[in-house]
């Protein structure tokens, strides 16, 4: 795999801060968001700019919170209340949803200390229902009436539109991206793919990052065709929690180990790159994205088939050696729904699997190696 220079993206990450300040100062709002759910066209619609703020940085167990806590939660909040993260503090709103339980009693709480506006929205977790349709549906509604009225402007159509086209393009080069680790040898390595989709989430400008992306699949497309490598390598898939910059270590250890994550299911990664609006369905936006919404395969959901089926079509698409599931500490839906993806992957995929519980602190990276180590000896 050819290794990128990290620092370009990074640097525009902490460049963007600047662009956002500017961008206040004339007057332009900033929501804050949490979770893969929250329906980001509504805030582009509202010409307003959506920030992933996403509790992947360790912190202290002083915060109010249990220490047994899920650390993205325990992140998400330590940030928001220590006043650490310079993106919570650019956020004029922030919108949460009740996804897991640990998430949704954060917010009360986050909402209870009256730092920002914090909007929760109900998310209802039986995907295929009429009723849970009508629930997200009203759910949407409901944050575009805020919305308007927060910021005093009116939501059109077409402006839903246009953000359903913006939201399916950052979709379609997000996976032009990682679609050239299908390719055989893997071109980028796990740790490389996660930083730059990871830093350009933080631009302001979804068109800006919508283009590197682009530029950057267009070089390594092109780069690919003159590589003669055919090293064997051992392709693994990563499914499970949320991972950042920050809370990488499980990618690291994998590829200090040898092998390579050349796909990731989780938020941030395949998840829900298929699920795109039709842009010539002209039914009413607000529905066709709450339709859209409703597909997004958690473990909040019950049941969430929608998991097993990407992960069939990933580890078919990206010829995986071996599936890693990993599971946050105390995170309830991912590790009990652990039970599905290794009967799935182990007696109907015949491949090795392993899950991994743990946190963000580096205390069992030894033993984590070990156990990564003992897998993947399991591919031949
Ligand atoms: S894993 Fe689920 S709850 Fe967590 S960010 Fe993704 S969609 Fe939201
Ligand atoms: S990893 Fe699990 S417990 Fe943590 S925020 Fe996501 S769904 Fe909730």
């Amino acid at each position: 795999v050819k290794t990128l220079d990290l620092t370009v993206y990074e640097n525009l990450r902490l460049e963007n801060i600047q662009k956002m300040m500017r961008a206040k100062e004339k007057s332009a709002k900033v929501i804050g968001t949490y979770c893969t759910y929250c329906p980001r066209e509504l805030i582009l619609a509202a010409g307003a700019i959506p920030l992933s703020l996403c509790g992947t940085t360790e912190v202290p167990d002083e915060i109010e919170m249990p220490r047994n806590l899920c650390p993205l939660i325990k992140s998400s909040y330590g940030l928001a209340v220590t006043n650490k993260c310079p993106y919570f503090t650019l956020s004029d709103i922030v919108i949460g949803e009740t996804t897991c339980d640990g998430k949704k009693k954060m917010f009360e709480i986050l909402k209870s200390k009256g730092i920002k506006d914090v909007y929760v929205m109900h998310l209802p977790q039986m995907p295929d229902t009429k009723a849970s349709l009508a629930l997200w549906l009203e759910e949407l509604r409901n944050l575009k009436t805020y919305l308007e009225k927060k910021l005093g402007i009116t939501i059109t159509d077409a402006a839903l539109r246009e953000a359903i086209h913006i939201t399916n393009e950052e979709s379609r080069a997000r996976q032009r991206l990682f679609d050239l680790n299908k390719r055989k040898p893997a071109l980028l390595s796990g740790l490389d793919m996660l930083n730059v989709s990871y830093q350009v989430m933080f631009l302001a400008d979804p068109q800006e990052s919508i283009r590197i992306i682009d530029d950057l699949a267009a070089e390594f497309e092109t780069t690919a065709v003159s590589s003669g490598d055919e090293t064997p390598e051992k392709r693994i898939l990563l499914t499970g929690a949320p991972v950042g910059v920050g809370s990488e270590k499980i990618i690291r250890l994998v590829e200090e180990c040898g092998a390579i994550v050349v796909a990731m299911e989780n938020c941030g990664g395949y998840k829900t790159l298929g699920l795109r609006i039709d842009e010539n369905n002209r039914s009413d936006p607000l529905l066709l994205m709450a339709q859209r919404y409703l597909k997004i395969p958690c473990s909040v959901m019950s049941p969430n088939r929608g998991r097993l089926d990407l992960l069939k079509t990933m580890v078919c698409d990206f010829q995986i050696d071996g599936v890693l599931d990993l599971t946050w500490q105390a995170c309830h839906t991912y590790n009990i729904e652990s039970y599905f993806i290794a009967d799935m992957v182990k007696s109907k995929l015949g491949l090795p699997f392993l899950q991994l519980e743990t946190d963000y602190s580096d205390s069992d990276v030894e033993t984590l190696r070990v156990r990564i180590e003992a897998f993947l000896e399991m591919i031949e």
